[in-house]
């Protein structure tokens, strides 16, 4: 019997589970295929809603699932935490069992290193996990004005328009409250812009002005005084603060760190095309985890895993794999309360920005609830159970 593992439940590599068990249903009914997915909690988490909550957009319980309930027939579920990967033993060490693959899957998303910044955990907000959403949100229903910072420590991390979307939000939370003429609301970046991408820093700039928010860039973050409220840049500037909000810095999982299959952050290497790990048969890594140029974005995690369910498909079937990843990515990006933009991109094309409109707005929302049955849970598939 061939044995699939993957490691890490979250989009990409519960997609991957997903669209491997129905490619090789026959062979899972024929017991000559078993797909086994490791993932260190019941629970999978739709993470744009971490974002939302704060704004009453999604509601706490509307972001997540037991992932029971996502995966399709045929799939093996194991609620574990792996402490060790061998790509060489062809093994996963859990807590309690050792885990024996033919082929494995390395979906296991990032780790946050709160420590790489003093003071940072203890003196500012974030929404990059649901915990940190919900106290997000009554910290700022309890705001009553003054300085609201918006922040990002460093790069690489998830969703790169996450934060400028915060910013847009929080300006239209205020106007709405009408207070906004009591915030100031400051934005700081580690780069020289407010994103990665010029055309997508000037389009934001050019609403940074019409909404009135400040910018900083070129600013690393270097420690943050909780009791002051005041964060220190590298370049010696100091903001003081009523609220901040933060991107803490993301490294690989721990798991990964530990296993030293990555850099030395953690970020795997891979086949950019192929989504292969560098040297090893049969092992792939998708989404976060690796260290592509790519965005980290579920959309990101949901092509590739389509891809490597279709090569492992492929190769067990003797068939030679042809599937190749595009660097296809995107997002909605709100640009504010009844407004959003939409961004792609792939190998060939650098990112590109929709026009503003109320329809993305409402795509992203309607999104929100169809995850579910699309990316999650493909609804077609479920049909063909
Ligand atoms: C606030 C926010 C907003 C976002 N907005 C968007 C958006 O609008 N559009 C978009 O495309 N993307 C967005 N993203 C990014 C998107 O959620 C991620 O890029 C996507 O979830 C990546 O999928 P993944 O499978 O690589 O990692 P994840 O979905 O993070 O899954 C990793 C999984 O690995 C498991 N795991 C980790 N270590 C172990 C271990 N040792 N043993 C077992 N299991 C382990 C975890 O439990 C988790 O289930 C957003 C993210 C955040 C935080």
């Amino acid at each position: 019997m061939i044995r699939i593992l993957i490691v890490g439940g979250g989009t990409g590599g519960l997609s991957t589970a997903n669209h491997l068990a129905i490619n090789l249903r026959k062979e899972i009914k024929e017991n000559s295929v078993k797909i086994i997915l490791l993932n260190k909690e019941k629970r999978h988490y739709y993470q744009p809603g971490f974002l939302e909550i704060p704004f009453n957009l999604m509601r706490e319980n509307e972001t997540y699932r037991d992932l029971s309930r996502l995966s399709v027939n045929g799939i093996e579920l194991i609620s574990e935490n792996a402490i060790k990967i061998d790509l060489d033993g062809k093994f996963v060490q859990t807590e309690n069992r050792k885990i024996s693959f033919d082929y494995i899957v390395i979906a296991t998303g990032v780790d946050y290193d709160y420590g790489r910044i003093p003071g940072l955990k203890d003196g500012t907000e974030n929404f990059y996990d649901l915990e940190n959403s919900i106290k997000l949100k009554e910290k700022l229903n309890s705001f009553k004005g003054g300085t609201i910072f918006v922040g990002v420590s460093s790069l690489p991390y998830k969703c790169a328009p996450a934060p400028l979307e915060t910013v847009f939000l929080l300006n239209d939370l205020f106007r709405k409250k009408h207070i906004r003429d009591r915030v100031k609301i400051i934005y700081s970046y580690p780069i020289g812009g407010l994103f990665p991408n010029k055309g997508v820093s000037d389009f934001a700039m050019k609403l940074f002005e019409q909404k009135g928010i400040e910018s900083r860039i070129n600013s690393v973050m270097k420690y943050v005084d909780p009791s002051k409220k005041e964060i220190t840049f590298e370049n010696g500037d100091r903001i003081s603060y009523d609220l901040a909000i933060t991107v803490p810095p993301h490294v690989g999982a721990k798991v990964i760190r530990d296993s030293a299959i990555g850099n030395g952050d953690g970020w795997i290497n891979v086949d950019k095309f192929t989504l292969e790990i560098s040297g090893k048969e049969n092992a792939f890594a998708i989404g976060d985890a690796t260290a592509l140029q790519v965005s980290k974005a579920g959309s990101v995690a949901d092509a590739q895993a389509i891809v490597v369910a279709e090569r492992i498909g492929q190769k067990i079937r003797g068939m030679e794999p042809e599937a190749l990843y595009d660097g296809t990515g995107g997002a909605i990006f709100l640009t504010g309360m009844g407004k959003a933009s939409m961004l792609s991109s792939n190998y060939e094309r650098p990112p590109s920005l929709k026009p503003e409109s109320y329809s993305f707005y409402w795509l992203k929302l309607i999104y929100n609830q169809v995850y579910w049955n699309m990316t999650a849970k493909p609804y077609l598939n479920e049909v063909m159970e």
